[in-house]
């Protein structure tokens, strides 16, 4: 078993994905069925020998590793592995990177790295040599469509409408065709830009999309939450317990912060992938907008809404949409840099209003 892995490719490639589930894989009985509570927990940071660093700035800093190394010595509780995934190991600062490439030095016999990054030349070289590279791409269109058709038994319309709107990542492909709500929330998004008027305008409609991206991080976070509860109560409440005293009770509390913290985390960061979901959406509206002025022979990635994309092509000009499409990557920075998601929106809403506008950096 090799004890440090780097999955490498681009966003959207599904590399966190192939992290946890590759987790779940270790810490399943059956090495990773997906159906088991094991299975489950481990690909949300739930289970207690899975650790799923998940940086919330724009730098790992060794503050930030030095518990994950303190935790990698550990004998796993219950699976046979121990496993530490650290997304976004592109943010790892220097210090940080030396302090954890001693962990990889010396591996503990039961625990296994799994980093993740865009490229192995995002990460310093000393920690790829010491971990096994996965690379992944970004699938073609026509193979995700085949692919929603062959595994969410999709009709061929739902397929190429989900596989285009996706731009290659297969998870928001397979949210897409398989679930309305989702289908629904793209298209306010989408229907964003169409309604601004004028400054006032723009705040209202960052507020709706805010309230949007709100209303599905919350489901998705409070179905999560419980699930996990659950799980730690069954772990400490044998059958006819109704009350913990001494070492369990304090055992169970502190595990219980430990996870409330852990939780609030996760759903700081739902919100922000979904505000992300919405500004790439947006990207790719203005990207087609581009295609249409620039009279170039590609496919829309929003085909459906061909005659709204060939009216804002029709009103604005080329220099415009590309500094929207520039304002709306900028954003997403921020965004990731530890930005308001709310703030964002709204910088984002006024810059397609008037892409003469510059957010400021502060
Ligand atoms: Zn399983």
């Amino acid at each position: 078993m090799t004890h440090a892995w780097l999955i490498t490719g681009p966003p959207g490639s599904g590399r966190s994905r192939a992290a946890t589930t590759f987790a779940a894989a270790l810490v399943c009985e059956k090495s990773g069925c997906g159906q088991c509570q094991a299975c489950r927990t481990a690909s949300t940071g739930g289970h207690a020998d899975v650790h799923v660093e998940i940086p919330e700035g724009s730098e790992i800093l060794l503050d930030h590793v030095k518990p994950l190394v303190h935790m990698a010595a550990q004998a796993p509780m219950t699976a046979t592995w121990r496993v530490i995934v650290i997304e976004d190991a592109d943010r790892l600062n220097d210090r940080a990177a030396n302090y954890l490439l001693k962990a990889l030095e010396e591996p503990t016999p039961h625990t296994v790295w799994i980093l993740c990054a865009p490229s192995v030349n995002d990460v310093l070289p000393t920690i790829t040599s010491r971990t096994r590279h996965v690379g992944l791409r970004t699938p073609r269109t026509e193979a995700i469509a085949r692919m929603l058709i062959h595994e969410c038994g999709v009709d061929e319309m739902i397929a190429a409408f989900s596989a285009r709107a996706s731009q290659g990542h297969i998870g928001r492909a397979r949210a897409l065709a398989t679930d309305p709500d989702t289908r629904e929330r793209r298209q306010q998004y989408m229907r964003a830009p169409l309604s601004l008027r004028d400054l006032s305008s723009c705040v209202v409609v960052a507020g709706d999309v805010f309230d949007a991206v709100s209303a599905v991080a919350d489901a998705r976070a409070d179905r999560l939450d419980e699930e996990e509860l659950q799980l730690l109560k069954s772990r400490f409440y044998a059958e006819g317990v109704t009350r913990l005293t001494g070492a369990m009770k304090r055992s169970h509390d502190s595990e219980a912060k430990e996870l409330a913290k852990e939780q609030k985390r996760r759903r700081k960061r739902l919100v922000i992938d979904e505000v992300d979901r919405a500004l790439v959406d947006l990207i790719g509206l203005f990207r087609d907008v581009l295609t249409v002025q620039a009279s170039a022979r590609i496919e829309l990635i929003n085909d459906e809404m061909r005659p709204q994309i060939e009216q804002m092509a029709a009103g604005s000009t080329e220099e415009e949409t590309v500094r929207r499409i520039e304002a709306l990557e900028h954003e997403r920075v921020v965004l990731f840099a530890g930005g308001s998601p709310r703030t964002v929106l709204e910088a984002a809403m006024v810059q397609i209003k008037d892409p003469r506008i510059r957010a400021v950096v502060a």
